[in-house]
């Protein structure tokens, strides 16, 4: 799966997907009924539970006023041991038939009995079943619902404005079991065969290629291959009026990209890294690709970003579907992560599974690195391993938390495996691979993969499994080195300094606060330490040396160079940790920044920041050492000292906000008038992203009316004559014009929003709403967030963007509180969460009392640590308000 998400550093939109009206009952006659006719062939012992009976659930037959779906599925089993009942997972099904038979012509008729709170069905059986395999066939009805999970209806409206249906599934972790009765459990793996019977003006879409297709009592009866033996949860099915790009092929597989009418002109990007990142795997991972076919799917309604079923990706539209020449290079980027993402899945995921949830760190962390290698080898030009910077500072802030989590855990309820689809499994489960994938070496480390694969293929494994394959491959003990970064909290700062004729590095866990905060649970052991693979580089003399070495206690010394010029500690930025220069070392880097790669002074300008919002180093130090990146050309860099003025902003009282807007301009100014407004011939296309980010910082939050006006001007041009604006700067002039807007622009976006011809205008538009400044143009963007107007897939994020702003938090936390029963019903569960993390900007001491007071009432709690994540990181910014206020009051002094 790849979740959904918003790009950190700037506060503006991303990847996410349609906007439309709510499905209207009139347009329920177009779904015709929707039936599903499975088989579903599993081998697995039977398991015997004994807990009192349930009153058995309604079971009435299929109500196409309510969107209603009816199933029948045999399920091969092999029964162990005598036994009379039989369990498996269901929620929100009626089994309105339980039957079982074998060969030799017994046939027993069950009694099922539903438990919704534990999701299961019990099957009662009036005598014991004897060892051997039987058939268990059930019929059952369940309700489309429109939670975005389970078999659940999605909508989108045509250009004539009629609304259409589409029928979709998306089942990870625990959801199978909404549309069929299941052992809905990774390791349960099964052979699946899939009929589905639809409305003939229907398309259906499986895992697997149709094989047959007939007519049947004005139905059309369309049945797929079986399966590969896979778990349940990436079984899918989609039911719509799809339309499909012609295949390409990659070995005897057909690709295809599937969307709903008109948007097919938008899928030729998708479909290209689709196969072109399809090809890449197939060679990394030295196998075929294991389906029959492969189909991408972008669904109007998706709650995630994108979900890896077996030969058939369902994706929001943001994430499959673009306009190449019309998006920025954010947009664009986000598809190929995506796509690649998701076919990185395919083998590892798909073809071998984890045993269990506590995996998902290991399914997720490594398709993200896989997706970072593939999309890095197909647009080399991208520089995907530099930005991927970005990424590994999310994961450095959440695990610098008291409060974060080993990135693997034991995992007992599905609720826990929900918790685990966040930035610590994600980025910094990806990140410590890429660490380790350079320690080993890049074919070593492919190797181990390969073998992997190879020997779990169909199969599940764990952690230590892929640990011993690439132990194998490097003859090293990998778990002595991995351990500590998977199994335990947190990560190291390393401290440089030199002593003498010695460099001295040391080691200590890197905390933002000194002690946990009051109710969380301080994680990990004092004295912590890490292995931690450390590259050098060392300048002296004119020339450069890069030296290895593993920092396993608490201190290493090495014999510094004569003449030393400058030390860089994670020469290459692979490393997971954090690195402190003592001050003379740091002067002395700062001298020749230019001799450090972009990562490096992403690092540099990163972790210097983290130590001073952590109270090591001072902010007054840190606002100097920005005044010396005014020359920087590296968008990455931009980020992250763009995103440290963000944080300022937040905790800046409102008499000093114009001087920290005034500072932006100083920081900024330079670096952007370099650049110019237009894009120059040649320019590659980091440079011209760069372009947009810089104008829109001096935009909005540097409050320039200069750019402004520009801005405006632009603007104006482009929707008069359809001037060529740069896809990179369009977005970034939409965002500065929302800023400094009136309820004409408001009503002029809204408008444009609605008219949207792709997701990601619709999505510009849709964010920029949130961007105005006035309280009632805010309370109209909330108003919409509730009332149908905002997909429930993006209302979620737009109210978190409106809780991240300085002019609408506080109206923002007042709507959340208000009208938190209504999201808790309306909003996907996961999303929810996301929208949550906005009170991490309510960054004073007032509204933090508010905010623990709110979720202490309401018993708020959105599983394993995240309540407590937000709840630190709200507290580390008020912190720093109390620690640096004056000190940054008086640095701004200077500029007003
Ligand atoms: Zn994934």
């Amino acid at each position: 799966m790849k979740p959904h998400h918003q790009c950190r550093a700037f506060d503006t939109p991303e990847a996410s997907g349609q906007g439309a009206d709510r499905p209207t009952p009139f347009a329920l006659t177009r779904l015709g009924s929707w039936g599903t006719v499975g088989t579903r062939r599993c081998h697995s012992a039977l398991r015997r539970e004994h807990r009192g009976p349930i009153p058995v659930a309604d079971a009435s037959g299929p109500d196409l006023a309510t969107l209603s779906f009816h199933g029948e599925e045999t399920v091969t089993v092999t029964v162990a041991e005598p036994t009379d009942e039989v369990v498996l997972n269901a929620v929100e099904l009626a089994i309105t038939e339980a039957t079982i038979a074998n060969d030799r012509g017994e046939a027993l008729r069950g009694v099922p009995t539903m438990d919704e709170a534990a999701e299961r069905c019990r099957i009662a059986f009036p005598r014991h079943l004897a060892p051997g395999a039987w058939r268990l066939r059930l019929v059952f009805t369940g309700h489309l619902n429109d939670k975005l999970r389970g078999f659940y209806r999605s909508s989108y409206k045509d250009a004539s404005g009629a609304t259409h249906l589409l029928a979709a599934t998306q089942f990870e972790a625990t959801d199978a079991r909404r549309a069929f009765p299941c052992w809905d459990e990774p390791a349960f793996k099964a052979v699946f065969a899939v009929t589905l019977a639809i409305d003939p003006a229907l398309a259906a879409v499986s895992n697997t290629r149709v094989v047959a297709e007939r007519r049947e009592g004005g139905k059309k009866i369309v049945a797929f291959a079986d399966t590969i033996k896979m778990s349940t949860y990436l079984v899918a099915f989609v039911v719509g009026e799809l339309e499909a790009t012609d295949p390409v092929r990659v070995g005897a597989a057909p690709v295809r990209v599937w969307c709903v009418p008109a948007k097919l002109r938008l899928a030729a990007f998708g479909h290209a890294i689709a196969v072109a990142s399809l090809r890449f795997f197939e060679e990394y991972y030295g196998l075929p690709y294991p389906g029959d076919k492969l189909d991408l799917l972008a669904i109007p309604d998706f709650a995630a970003g994108a979900m890896e079923n077996l030969g058939a990706i369902t994706f929001r539209e943001t994430a499959l579907l673009v306009d190449e020449r019309a998006a920025s290079h954010a947009e664009i980027e986000r598809v190929a992560d995506v796509v690649a993402h998701e076919n990185a899945h395919m083998w590892f995921g798909d073809l071998v599974t984890m045993s269990w949830w506590n995996g998902i760190w290991l399914n997720e962390a490594f398709a993200t690195f896989m997706e970072i290698l593939a999309v890095d080898d197909w647009k080399p030009e991208w520089k995907r391993w530099v930005t991927f910077g970005v990424s590994r500072a999310a994961a450095l802030v959440v695990d610098g938390l008291h409060s974060t989590r080993p990135v693997e855990y034991p995992v007992r309820a599905p609720r826990d495996a929900d918790a685990m689809f966040d930035t610590l499994t994600y980025e910094k489960g990806a990140s410590v691979l890429r660490m380790l994938e350079q320690y080993l070496g890049a074919d070593v480390f492919r190797d181990g993969v390969r073998d992997y694969l190879r020997r779990h293929a169909y199969g599940n494994a764990d952690t230590r499994d892929l640990w011993a394959a690439l132990g194998t491959a490097s003859r090293q003990p990998i778990p002595d080195v991995m351990d500590g970064w998977i199994f335990t909290p947190g990560y190291p700062l390393v401290s440089a300094r030199v002593e003498g004729r010695e460099l001295v590095l040391s080691q200590q866990r890197f905390a933002y606060l000194p002690e946990a905060p009051e109710g969380t649970e301080p994680s990990g052991e004092p004295g912590q330490r890490w292995r931690v693979p450390v590259q050098l580089r060392l300048h002296a003399g004119g020339t450069s040396s890069v030296t290895r070495l593993m920092l396993s206690g608490a201190e290493a010394r090495l014999p510094a160079p004569e003449r030393l010029d400058a030390v860089v500690v994670n020469e290459g930025g692979h490393g997971f940790y954090r690195v402190r220069y003592a001050p003379e070392l740091l002067e002395r880097l700062v001298r020749q920044l230019d001799d450090l790669a972009p990562i490096e002074r992403f690092n540099l300008v990163n972790d210097t920041w983290a130590v001073t919002v952590a109270g090591l180093g001072s902010l007054t130090d840190y606002l100097d050492l920005t005044a010396r990146f005014r020359g920087e050309r590296d968008r990455n860099v931009w980020s992250v000292l763009l995103a440290s003025f963000h944080a300022l902003n937040r905790i800046v009282g409102p008499a000093d906000r114009p001087r920290l807007a005034a500072l932006v301009r100083d920081r900024v100014a330079p670096a952007f008038a370099a650049l110019g407004w237009t894009t120059r011939p040649g320019e590659d296309e980091v440079t011209r992203q760069l372009r947009g980010d810089l104008a829109r910082a001096l935009g909005t939050l540097g409050d320039n009316p200069a750019v402004q006006s520009e801005a405006a001007e632009r603007y104006a041009a482009y929707v008069a004559s359809g001037d060529d604006v740069d896809p990179n700067v369009l977005p970034a002039l939409i965002t500065i014009l929302a800023h400094a807007g009136d309820a004409t622009r408001f009503d002029e976006f809204l408008r444009r929003f609605r008219a949207a011809t792709t997701p990601q205008e619709e999505q510009r538009y849709l964010y920029a709403l949130a961007g105005f400044r006035q309280p009632a143009l805010i309370g109209q963007t909330l108003a919409r967030t509730l009332n149908g107007e905002i997909r429930t897939q993006d209302a979620p994020f737009v109210v978190r963007t409106l809780l991240t702003g300085v002019r609408s938090r506080e109206l923002t936390w007042e709507f959340v509180k208000t009208n938190w029963d209504a999201m808790e019903r309306q909003y996907p569960k996961h999303a929810l969460r996301r929208l949550a993390e906005g009170v991490i900007a309510l960054a004073t001491p007032e509204l933090e009392r508010d905010v623990h007071a709110f979720v202490r009432a309401r018993k708020i709690d959105f599983g394993g640590k995240t309540l407590a994540q937000y709840l630190e990181q709200l507290r580390i910014a008020v912190t720093l308000r109390a620690r640096e206020g004056a000190a940054l009051s008086k640095y701004l002094a200077r500029f007003g």
